[in-house]
Order: structure tokens, then sequence, then C-alpha cells
């Protein structure tokens, strides 16, 4: 097969493939390579992550972003430890039970892990089907097209690759002349029509099909650069309330400090005695 040398493609461990799906879904593909081995090593089961304290798992995903998934996988792992006697489910509706866990993450495990026929979506998946049928897809048909185009018993190398033409060859310019499934891509057929013929083109089916990613928000000035300042600082040690401001970028917009702050502490990242800010325990 063509594409990546990945290391979780030689592995079928469920726990690994959890672990590395929700990693990759925010964060590029070289740092989850670069963090996998160590985190596993701290938390090489379910089990030995939900018995360490939320707060280890905050502190050992900083620096991959979008720390929100650091407390879902420790809810996962409980869920996992507690009615599953620590292992991981195969069954759909079982994983989707999972809390954290959405469809997208319960077909990657099912996938990569237990070898099942279903079609998995990220976004690039979903580029590369609307583009080979040249129609803009609505959520209700993405993922029924893509579980009928599996072959059986090829569900795992199918996904695979159909992931890395998206991720390699089927990007925002796609580099069709590369791709093995130009003779059945319909856009490509279209667009060398309207080449031929001076048309004014053939304008690309991906933009605005279901579950095809829009360009993120800019980072910089964000309250999500904000949060992920106070999460680092967190990570070293407790935050008073006084430093707040200046630990997440803002010295002078202190309610604003506070108010996105209160959203960390909302969502699990953090807790406030109403003088300082800490990890969860
Ligand atoms: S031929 Fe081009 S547009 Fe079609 S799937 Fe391949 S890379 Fe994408």
């Amino acid at each position: 097969m063509f594409g990546r040398d990945l290391p979780w493609r030689k592995s079928r461990d469920p726990w690994l493939i959890l672990v590395c799906e929700l990693m990759a879904q925010q964060t590029q593909v070289s740092r989850v390579v670069e963090r996998l081995p160590g985190f596993l090593q701290q938390f090489p089961t379910p089990t030995a992550l939900a018995d360490q304290p939320v707060g280890a798992v905050i502190q050992a995903w900083t620096g991959l972003g979008y720390n929100r998934r650091a407390v879902n996988l420790h809810r996962a792992a409980a869920w996992i430890r507690d009615e599953h006697d620590g292992r991981i489910p195969s069954n759909r509706s079982e994983l989707l039970n999972l809390p954290g866990i959405g469809p997208y993450t319960a077909r990657a495990v099912r996938v990569f892990a237990f070898e099942y026929d279903d079609g998995v979506v990220d976004t690039n998946i979903a580029r590369v089907l609307a583009r080979l049928g040249n129609r803009q897809l609505k959520a209700s048909e993405v993922q029924q097209l893509a579980d009928d185009l599996v072959p059986v018993g090829e569900g795992w190398a199918w996904n695979q690759a159909l992931m890395e033409v998206g991720a390699l060859l089927c990007r925002s310019k796609p580099t069709c002349e590369a791709c093995p499934l130009q003779p059945d891509c319909a856009w490509n057929t279209a667009r060398a029509r309207a080449a031929k013929t001076g048309d004014p083109g053939a304008p690309d089916p991906a933009k605005r099909s279901a579950k095809v990613s829009t360009k993120q928000s800019t980072f910089d000035g964000s309250d999500r650069q904000g949060r992920g300042r106070l999460v680092k600082a967190l990570a070293q040690s407790p935050v008073g309330l006084g430093q707040l401001a200046t630990m997440m970028g803002w010295p002078d917009q202190v309610a604003r400090a506070r108010q996105v702050a209160s959203t960390v502490v909302a969502d699990g990242l953090a807790t406030f005695d109403g003088q300082t800010y800490r990890l969860p325990s």
C-alpha cells in the first residue's frame, strides 16, 4: 500500500488505536507520532489511565492542544474499566456509549483495531467522496456512501488507502495525475472536459460538502490561545487569581481572563477555590 509509514498501522491494539485517533483529530500527525509512545508508556491500558487523577492525564496531554480531549479520554477509560472489565468493546453502540466518543472515533476503532468493514469519514475521506461523485454530499449521504463503498473483508486497507489519498493527493489543490482513483473520479473528468472546451471550469464539489472541514479561525489572540496558556501553566504549578490575566497573555483584560478561565473550569480542566486555579485531582 502506498502512503506514510505510520507506527499505528502496525498495531491492532484497540487502546493504542483509540488514543491515537483522539490525538490525531486536531493535532498534526508528526506530533502524534512523536508523543504517542511516551503517552502509552505512561498509560499502557485504559485501566492504568483511569486509575490516575485526571490532572495527570491533562499534564501528559500538554502541547497537543484541545485539552478537553484529555478529560474525555479519562472519562472513557473509567467507563471501559468499570463497565467492560478494562477491555475496549468492538460493538458500535457500546463504543458510542463511551463518554466523548463520537461516530467517527467509534468507527475508526472498529475498522483499525477490529478490522470491521465500516466506512470511516474524516475530513480527508469526505473530500475524496464528494470529488469522486462530483457532487456536494449531505450529512445523511456521506456516511452511507462511505459504508457502501467498502469492499467486503477489506475495511482496514480500504479506509487507510482512502485516508492517504485524501491526506497526500486529494488536497485543496489536488495532485490528480498521481491519484489511483483518477479513472473513476467524476470531478477530475469534469475538470479535464472544462479545460478542453474552454468552459469556466468545474466548481469543487467538496466545498460545503458534509464533513469537509472549513478553515479554522485565527489562533493568535483567541480565547482558545488563552485557555491553552492557562492549562500549560497549570501543568507546572497552581495559578493565583492575581496572576491569571498575565498568565493568559491578557494583562489588561482581567474580566476576559476570568470569564475564559471559568470555561476551563466548566470543562473539567481545572478547579478554582475562589483564589487559586489548579489541575483537577
Ligand atoms: S483524481 Fe484528483 S480529485 Fe479525484 S480523488 Fe484523485 S486527487 Fe481527488
